[in-house]
């Protein structure tokens, strides 16, 4: 996606902010040496190999190759879009965004926000008026505080409650929301009707979409939620994440499976309750969880279908498993859920039930024994190859090496965890496949270091240092692939002297070359700033040289076939003597 902010912008931002100020409030730093070090956010991991570089403003993992400007950061770590990035590092730099043309996809998407809010408004005043939802809300036991925190509201028993209160010229932004609907006969009404309705906010505490529960128990489905849109994508948000996050004193969140639970529980002085919306837990789940918190509680209901979603929460934790970080599982009691228990026993007992959870260990090894009989030769045999698929997903590191362990005693054998996988190697190999084309970006691509691509690695990674060097008016000329790339670099920093790194970078944003210059920028090429600059001089002669030799070469084809006229002949003659200057010691 184009940016519609000025480039000029984007680089004065990138100078202004600093990407250890960006990333120290969301990621453990330690300083080490001129850089600083954390346990990597983006993959699990137990020794850190994230790195952040002050003097580059750029961050890089060598565990998952994970690397950007600060810009990116946000982006990855935050779930944001590249405009919303830079509105955030804006704000933290004071200063405002400039916007260049008028209307373009950035303005939908603040419409969509316009208009979910509108609707959120809307539901709730309904709520005052509405004498069903309230007497539901009330039997539910929420009180006033709690409804207008969570901006309950509701939605009459009527097909254009929200088509009505709405112009016609937002029709379409509503049916984008997913607030109308329409049927085959293209008959077009509202999505919720007879509902409570919870907002669905995002991290950010944006309405993006609503959960409704039914009002009348012949209705169905008795939940319902705003189906995925540009804003709203069930799998990656959890219901009450932003109030968790703001309110929780603790470091620990409690995973339950209905709005309602959450509301209840906040109710009842546990503010760090969040819910699935509809969803089983996904990897994408239990990476936001294990960022913003250290202890992650998932409490499911005691029959079948909450230990089979447990099972599910506990599969997609498995990859992200950090040491650091603990993941527990609590199991309320038959026909219960956090609900009714918190309100039937108090808040003591529930925090008793949660005194009593399981660790993941305990969970994994109790499922992968189920039905078997570790005192039979072939159950330990078959629990053991139950067991292998899940340890291999766990991240090497303490915990993986306890819990094999322990497996091996159980079943008295010394297991190789790694034996038969072929193809194994493959998860491993996550680098993009790169394209074999002529475009230039192909020869940052290749494998091999070729002068233009050490020479772009060195210029992206020291700015300043590279305009000092001597390099050839046009180092297009050099006749070298990428070299296009490499002159251009050059011009930015020529025309923007203080830029860094990360600016220079975010200027190819959305261009062909972007990830290929994120990789070379990443590149660790082991020089000191005095070793850079003598390379980077080296490369400057170098291309010189090649650019002086193709002109000699052009210069003497012209030569034999139509002469040359007085200003050929007499560049041809310099260019032979600063060859001659230069072969000589
Ligand atoms: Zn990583």
């Amino acid at each position: 996606m184009a940016s519609r902010i000025p480039n000029e912008f984007i680089n004065e931002l990138l100078e202004r902010v600093d990407i250890v100020d960006v990333i120290s409030p969301r990621v453990n730093l330690k300083k080490a040496g001129r850089d600083y070090q954390a346990l990597c956010p983006f993959h699990a991991e137990n020794t850190p190999s994230f790195t952040v570089s002050p003097t580059k403003q750029f961050y890089h993992c060598f565990g998952c190759g994970k690397h950007g400007t600060a810009i990116g950061f946000l982006m990855e770590y935050e779930g944001l879009d590249f405009l919303d990035a830079v509105e955030s590092l804006a704000q933290l730099a004071g200063v405002d965004v400039p916007r260049q043309g008028g209307r373009g996809p950035r303005d939908n998407h603040a419409n969509l926000y316009a208009i979910t809010d509108k609707a959120r408004r809307l539901f709730q005043n309904n709520l005052a008026s509405n004498a069903e939802a309230q007497a539901y809300l009330q039997q539910r036991g929420l009180n006033a505080q709690t409804i207008q925190t969570f901006q309950i509201g509701s939605a009459p028993d009527a097909w254009d409650y929200v088509l009505r209160s709405f112009s016609p010229a937002e029709h379409p932004l509503l049916m984008r929301a997913g607030l109308i609907t329409q049927n085959d006969s293209g008959k077009v009404y509202d999505k919720f009707r007879r509902r409570i309705l919870f907002p669905i906010h995002d991290r950010r505490g944006r309405v993006i979409a609503f959960g409704g529960r039914a009002l009348g128990d012949d209705q169905m489905p008795k939940y319902l939620n705003s189906p995925e849109t540009p804003l709203f994508h069930k799998g990656r948000e959890l219901y009450g994440l932003h109030l968790a996050r703001k309110h929780s004193d603790s470091k620990t969140v409690l995973v339950v499976e209905g709005y309602m639970d959450v509301v209840v529980l906040h109710q009842h002085g546990f503010a760090n309750a969040v819910a699935t919306l509809g969803t089983a837990t996904t990897p994408e789940h239990v990476t936001v969880l294990t960022r913003y918190f250290d202890n992650v509680v998932f409490c499911f209901d005691g029959d079948k279908a909450g230990r089979a979603a447990a099972w599910k929460a506990l599969e997609s934790a498995l990859p992200h498993y950090r040491d650091d970080k603990s993941l527990k599982f609590v199991f309320l009691p038959q026909g219960e859920d956090p609900d009714s228990f918190v309100r039937g026993h108090g808040e003591a007992a529930f925090r008793q039930l949660l005194d009593t959870a399981s660790n993941l260990s305990d969970v994994l090894l109790k499922g992968l024994q189920k039905d078997l009989d570790l005192d039979k030769l072939d159950d330990r045999a078959r629990f053991i190859e139950r067991a292998r698929p899940y340890i291999r997903q766990l991240p090497k590191g303490q915990f993986r090496t306890l819990v094999s362990q322990h497996i091996e005693q159980l079943t008295h054998t010394e297991i190789d965890w790694e034996a038969s996988t072929p193809g194994r190697q493959s998860a491993f190999r996550r680098e993009e496949t790169p394209s074999a084309d002529d475009r230039a970006e192909a020869a940052l691509v290749s494998g091999d270091w070729s002068p233009v691509k050490k020479a772009i690695a060195l210029v992206l990674q020291n700015p300043p240092a590279a305009l000092e060097a001597p390099w050839p008016a046009s180092v297009s000329g050099c006749g070298h692939k990428g070299a296009a790339i490499l002159q251009e670099l050059l011009e930015t920093i020529r025309a923007n002297p203080q830029i860094n790194t990360a600016a220079l970078l975010e200027n190819w944003r959305g261009r062909s070359e972007y990830p290929h210059l994120n990789r070379l920028a990443a590149t660790d090429l082991m020089l000191t700033a005095e070793q850079a600059s003598k390379e980077l001089r080296d490369m400057a002669v170098y291309l010189q040289q090649a650019v002086n030799r193709n002109k000699i070469e052009g210069l003497r084809r012209k030569q034999a076939q139509t002469g040359l006229n007085a200003e050929e002949q007499q560049e041809l003659l310099q260019l032979l003597a600063s060859r001659v200057q230069r072969t000589q010691p």
